[in-house]
């Protein structure tokens, strides 16, 4: 038995070296067993951040990093994310999956106790907790969707825990084609026998130095990375179609310049939450109705944000929606609402609804009855939001565009400030620009 600190993470160590994973396991069933109805006070105090956490998983498949600092002391974070935890389980789960879920209640049993034992001076301050998620190779692709997985790409996830200056913090990154090996490879590489498979790998708690993984989860990333091949970036090749993809060193800045740009939708829903929470306490609605809402909301506010940036259209609503988001947006910089709300039914209609899938979501369907009215209606809401739309570098949306290939400032629907200038007087981008050209060419030819 060691005893001294520093060399209880001398290497990354599987947890059950350190610490008794059986009993552990023990104690999550036993708190699955006596747990009781959904309790209020684990979500009550945190909209803001489920509707971060919610809009930006259906958002994004692959390449985004969620950043989630606890105010509140370790233990409260604890109790609270034991009771999220408890709250989402169900005894109709699928075998399987009942076994992840009771994975992820020992993972939190796993870093709660490296945060006591950092605190009785029994692992180094700078500890920290990996956990590797990958999309589970025994769900059919037809039930993914409805359990709330992702099997288009594959999509997992891999997070680090650490205690900053005494706060839980947690970093967390998506990844494609997550079941590819890398995970087995990875726990290799740093001398730890897991055995292999998603639960396998879920249920094995990496504890680490800090110095061993500098930049946190993007340093472990990088790793699984480099264990799947060569150009492969958060699992997908970058040499392909994911250029768009941001580096490792951006990613912590794109991801969360992509979170401010989206706050007034985040508050919309963080809002909507509070207001069912209301309604679940004083008994109007259930607590699956309070969910059903929350995922209807949440699904009209992350097609809005396709609709003022359709970059984000791929992952969240699929390859044939794509064209359709793209029209609309620009119908919609022209002012054309019209043609804007006909593509808007096009792109509702030709949605995936294995894209954009959430944990503990439903898959999007609309009948086409309700379709025209949805268009609208989420194409209007989006036209009022688009005045709050914050301005960032990207490639601008209209192909005569001067600035183009190059980034330039793009406001809501990419569109550059000279193009939506241009709109705005009710005119065409295209031909101002191929007039511009033409002058030009005369102007030069007078003076050669
Ligand atoms: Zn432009």
């Amino acid at each position: 038995m060691e005893t001294n600190e520093a060399s209880r993470v001398s290497r990354p160590r599987l947890a059950s070296e350190i610490y008794n994973r059986q009993s552990l396991e023990e104690q999550a069933v036993s708190l699955i067993e006596s747990r009781q109805k959904p309790e209020h006070d684990s979500w009550q105090l945190e909209p803001r951040l489920n509707a971060r956490t919610a809009i930006f998983e259906e958002l994004t498949a692959k390449g985004h990093l969620s950043h989630v600092e606890f105010d509140e002391a370790p233990e409260t974070a604890n109790r609270r994310t034991l009771r999220r935890l408890l709250n989402g389980w169900s005894d109709n789960l699928q075998g399987w999956e009942m076994e992840r879920r009771l994975h992820e209640i020992t993972e939190e049993l796993t870093i709660h106790r490296v945060w006591e034992d950092i605190q009785a001076g029994e692992l180094p301050k700078d500890t920290v907790v990996i956990t590797i998620s990958d999309f589970p190779e025994m769900c059919p692709d037809y039930m993914a969707p409805r359990i709330g997985y992702r099997a288009l790409n594959k999509k997992g996830m891999v997070r680090v825990t650490e205690f900053s200056g005494g706060k839980r913090v947690i970093e967390q990154i998506s990844r494609s084609n997550s079941n590819d090996g890398s995970s087995e490879s990875f726990l290799a590489a740093n001398g730890i026998v897991a055995g292999s498979g998603s639960a396998r790998i879920l249920g094995s708690q990496i504890i680490a130095a800090k110095r061993d993984f500098p930049d946190g989860v993007i340093s472990v990333q990088r790793a699984l990375d480099s264990m799947a091949g060569p150009d492969i970036i958060y699992g997908e090749n970058h040499g392909l179609a994911e250029k768009h993809l941001p580096d490792y060193h951006e990613l912590r800045q794109v991801s969360a310049d992509r979170e401010d740009q989206a706050a007034g939708f985040i508050n919309k829903l963080a809002d909507f939450e509070a207001k069912l929470n209301r309604d679940y306490q004083t008994g109007k609605i259930s607590y699956s109705e309070k969910l059903a809402k929350y995922n209807a909301r949440r699904k009209e506010l992350v097609t809005q944000i396709c609709l003022l940036n359709p970059a984000y259209a791929r992952d969240a609503r699929g390859e044939a929606a794509v064209v359709h988001f793209e029209q609309a947006s620009l119908a919609m910089a022209s002012g054309d609402h019209q043609s804007g709300i006909s593509h808007m039914e096009e792109a509702l209609a030709t949605s995936d609804p294995d894209a954009g899938v959430v944990c503990g979501g439903e898959p999007f369907e609309e009948s086409n009855a309700q379709l025209g009215q949805k268009a609208a209606q989420t194409y209007n809401e989006a036209l009022q939001e688009r005045k709050n739309w914050k301005w960032k570098k990207g490639v601008c949306a209209v192909k005569e565009c001067p600035t183009r290939p190059e980034k330039t400032e793009v406001g809501p629907c990419r569109v550059c400030r000279k193009c939506q200038t241009i709109f705005d007087k009710g005119k065409k981008p295209e031909s101002v620009y191929k007039t511009a050209g033409f002058w030009e060419s005369v102007i030069r030819a007078l003076a050669a």
